[in-house]
């Protein structure tokens, strides 16, 4: 279903009219009303806004918790990559 708004009037007080060429008008001030999109073109920026946020807390988190499950895969103690560096010496 698409929604019609007053840009001009409060959403509250709104109500629609048909004008006397029959399309929609505002009832508070006589303006003609715009179609609602379904999806606004800021609710997308703030989605992506949002999710650049909170993604690389979310993936820190996951590798947190699963580095506490297993901790036997921790590389930097790792004695063979030691003797790597070591070596040229
Ligand atoms: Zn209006």
């Amino acid at each position: 279903m698409v929604r019609y708004y007053c840009p001009y009037c409060n959403p509250k007080y709104q109500f629609q009219k048909h004008s006397s060429k029959g399309n929609l008008i505002c009832g508070l001030c006589g303006e003609d009303l715009v179609k609602k999109p379904f999806i606004r073109l800021n609710q997308i920026i703030a989605l992506v806004a949002a999710s650049s946020l909170l993604l690389p807390l979310i993936y820190a988190f996951i590798f947190l918790i699963k580095n506490q499950l297993n901790p036997n895969k921790n590389y930097q103690a790792n004695s063979s990559l030691m003797i790597v560096i070591k070596d040229p010496i």
